[in-house]
């Protein structure tokens, strides 16, 4: 069977159409149609050469829903549910390698130093070829945890549980205390920021809080924030008025970075309360360093900081779970729908902030 696939040759140029041939699989594997691939913020950075884990060639594309066309032998989801062709499903983008420190003592596999991530660091110049969503099939390897999901639901809504989703809920997921009552502020109104705020919000915090720059995503957003904060119409010592007046001159339980930029870390600290928890969600490709005033950012005021690193598998299953239970509202964050031909336009439309979640579709 062939299929074709848009693929990255060299950094910095344009995504190239190609087609490869898919020949026998290994036991256990998974060969699926895409149904919807999501363009991720990161792959914009990636296309750079920008991520230090990106080899040349490579199919981009990390998030995505397909239909099964062949199963190689018996699969079963996570459910333990048996695999069979046209079910829908929706993996764990990373395989990691359940034999190291980190996947087996500590019990962190997101931190698997050996982690595979489709569409990031696995090569298409590699048989089965197909590891990456911005193609019309994608192979999963029988080491790929698997998910099914309803076929009443659209595709395109589950994709953002892939990356953002997932990543939303391993950063809700390391905080100590419940959120129940808790006060949250997430910089950033991209799918990360939005995400974060829905899974909080169902998750029992009191009031959310979202500092955005774009009217439309703001727009978006005002169905399921609390408080909206345009900072293109407040100051920064504005902003920090509102939250501490959110929170009786106490300011934020909890701050969420979801811009993607580590400076806004110097404003997010300013908005975290004595004993406040920050979480570092959105910075994922290599940036410049930013000055911190340890005595006063830190220590004075007890602060945790936890830097948030893509997901785990149980992540991605309650990221699906969050959507599937607001599945108007996900819908609602997609804004455009590109042909794959199309994703060289449509990682554009990404980078200049004009999508707010862009949808690769496929017929
Ligand atoms: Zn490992
Ligand atoms: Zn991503």
């Amino acid at each position: 069977m062939r299929f074709r696939a848009m693929v990255l040759e060299k950094f910095n140029e344009p995504l190239r159409m190609k087609e490869f041939e898919v020949g026998e699989l290994p036991e256990g594997s998974v060969l699926m149609r895409m149904l919807a691939s999501g363009v991720c913020g990161s792959d914009v950075h990636i296309a750079k050469g920008e991520d230090p884990r990106t080899p040349v060639p490579i199919i981009l594309g990390h998030e995505g829903v397909g239909e099964v066309i062949e199963v190689v032998g018996e699969r079963k989801d996570l459910n333990g549910e048996p695999i069979k062709p046209n079910d829908r499903i929706i993996w764990n983008r990373g395989i990691v390698c359940r034999k190291c420190y980190w996947c087996t003592v500590a019990k962190q596999p997101h931190l698997c130093p050996n982690r595979k991530v489709y569409g990031i660091n696995m090569s298409c110049g590699d048989y089965p070829h197909l590891l990456g969503c911005y193609a019309e099939a994608v192979v999963l390897l029988p080491e790929v945890e698997v998910l099914k999901i309803p076929k009443n639901i659209d595709p395109a809504s589950v994709v953002i549980a892939s990356c953002s989703g997932a990543t939303a809920m391993n950063a809700l997921d390391s905080l100590s205390e419940p959120l129940a009552g808790k006060t949250v502020v997430i910089q950033g109104v991209g799918p990360l920021g939005i995400f974060a705020a829905v899974a909080a919000k169902s998750m029992g915090a009191s009031i959310v809080a979202v500092i955005g720059g774009s009217p439309e995503r703001l727009s978006v957003a005002k169905d399921f924030v609390d408080v909206l904060i345009n900072r293109r119409e407040l100051s920064e010592e504005e902003r920090r008025k509102k939250i501490l007046q959110l929170t009786h001159n106490r300011g934020a339980d909890i701050v969420i970075e979801a811009a993607g930029d580590s400076r806004a870390l110097m404003e997010g600290f300013n908005l975290l309360r004595r004993g406040g928890t920050y979480l570092i969600t959105g910075v994922a490709v290599p940036q410049d360093p930013i000055p911190v005033s340890v005595y006063e950012n830190l220590v004075l005021k007890g602060i945790t900081l936890q830097g948030v690193w893509v997901s785990d598998t149980r992540h991605l299953v309650r990221a699906v779970n969050v959507v599937i239970s607001h599945e108007s509202l996900f819908a609602k964050l997609i804004t455009h729908r590109f042909r794959l031909e199309e994703v060289n336009e449509a990682l554009r439309y990404v980078e200049e902030r004009k999508a707010l979640k862009a949808i690769i579709h496929f017929e």
